[in-house]
């Protein structure tokens, strides 16, 4: 497992699941303050503070805690902590869970007072042993607290604290899915509406917010907002977690100002290009996302400006690939990825992801022709918005972004053969 470098905001609480120390590092300082606030006054902070989605969405993460929140319904509600984090090239939440176990303890009973909250799933992909070892271990000795007494006193209701492991599935990450599998179901995301905040778990109001969100709420509540916004560069605030891989010196999770830019995410903090290695490409967010190349390493690495560069910020992964990389068998790769993970519930999903899988290797592979990619490029157009979760876009992004970039490499994959 990669290690968290460069910490900025999570530093004094990567002491594992060790109680005694986290509180001794002011840990649980959040938690008491957002206790003597109303749920108005919470919500309104999580606004000012800008801090966003940073499971891959970018949504203002208020927006979310608003609606619940607003729901009328007393009685049982749910937060899903997500850490199911399967897509290729992001490592970050496994190193929030299992360093800084507490501090997303607390992030999640903060926004339980927030929004009247007494069941939290922590939803940890079952393959990180470390995060759901530590964990468990962090939850057991929770229950034991004054801090789980006060907010308990203070919801006037016991709050269940569960660690899960998911299902393993890609897709069960998708909130709807997430929903389905901590009802004990095979995670096949559903149609939205009724959204979570009106219909989730069994019915139930239901929020899920991602591990790395809620990591930062404590410090929000113990800081305050104008301490968070200053931690970004721009007009970006807080920080972000980039897990930076592919052909770099040095990769790993790096902590840094939200908006840092590409340049030096890479060439400072990376160490620069593998010896030899000239830069191609970066692929945003993982596989799901889009690609910048070497005309975009002044961009600042924030939701927002990323997004004015045709590409997507993500989950702040960057997978790096130098000169001589094929972007054709590269997109051939993620696109697999998806056709293997569709769950099958939406024919254009099951059938396109398959088709597109399908054309990209015989393109790769020397074998295709001008009416293979002719077919590429109106499936770019057709099939977004046809699934019902986003794993369907997310291939035909990875896609339309390779095709807009690279598009000569795909002309002359299909050269030898291009008069059929
Ligand atoms: Fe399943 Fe694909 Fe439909 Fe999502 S878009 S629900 S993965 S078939």
């Amino acid at each position: 497992m990669s290690a968290l470098n460069q910490v900025l905001l999570h530093p004094q609480q990567r002491v594992g699941a060790d109680f005694a120390a986290w509180r001794a590092a002011g840990g649980g300082e959040g938690l008491r303050a957002a206790l003597g606030a109303t749920p108005a006054q919470l919500i309104e902070m999580i606004r000012d503070a800008g801090l966003r989605g940073l499971g891959g969405s970018g949504y203002p993460a208020y927006r979310k805690w608003e609606s619940l929140a607003a729901q009328r319904a007393s009685g049982d509600r749910y937060l899903i902590v997500n850490g199911n984090e399967d897509e290729p090239g992001t490592f970050k939440d496994r190193i929030l869970l299992a360093e800084t176990p507490h501090q997303v303890i607390e992030g999640a009973a903060i926004c339980a007072v927030a929004c009247d909250i007494n069941h939290i799933v922590f939803y940890i992909n079952p393959d990180q042993d470390a995060a759901l070892a530590s964990m468990r271990d962090a939850v057991v000795q929770w229950q034991d607290s004054d801090l789980y007494t006060a907010l308990a006193e203070h919801l006037r209701r016991p709050v269940e604290l569960r660690v899960m492991a998911s299902s393993g599935h890609y897709i069960g990450g998708e909130e709807t899915a997430a929903i389905e599998s901590v009802e004990g179901k095979f995670p096949f995301p559903r149609r939205k509406p009724p959204y979570p905040a009106e219909a989730g778990v069994h019915g139930l109001p239901t929020l899920v917010n991602n591990t790395e969100t809620l990591a930062n709420v404590p410090h929000i509540m113990r800081n305050g907002v104008a301490w968070y916004r200053g931690l970004g560069r721009g007009a970006a605030a807080g920080t972000k977690i980039y897990c930076l891989s592919g052909d770099v010196l040095r990769p790993g999770a790096y902590e840094l100002p939200m908006g840092t830019p590409l340049q030096e995410l890479i060439f400072e903090h990376g160490g620069g290009m593998l010896v030899g290695m000239k830069l191609k490409a970066i692929f945003t967010g993982g596989p799901s996302n889009t690609i910048l190349t070497p005309a975009d390493l002044d961009v600042p690495l924030d939701f927002d400006s990323v997004a004015e560069r045709r590409s997507a910020l993500g989950t702040g992964a960057m997978i790096v690939v130098s000169e001589g990389t094929g972007i054709v068998k590269r997109v051939t790769e993620y696109v697999n990825f998806f056709a293997d993970n569709s769950c099958g519930q939406c024919p254009a999903c099951k059938t396109g992801t398959y088709y597109i899988s399908r054309l990209l290797s015989r393109i790769d592979t020397g074998h295709g022709s001008r009416s293979d990619l002719d077919t590429l490029v109106s499936l770019s157009q057709l099939l977004p918005g046809a699934g019902r979760c986003h794993l369907l876009d997310g291939a035909v992004k990875v896609l339309d972004s390779s095709l807009y970039h690279f598009g000569s490499e795909y002309e002359k994959a299909i050269a030898p053969r291009n008069n059929r």
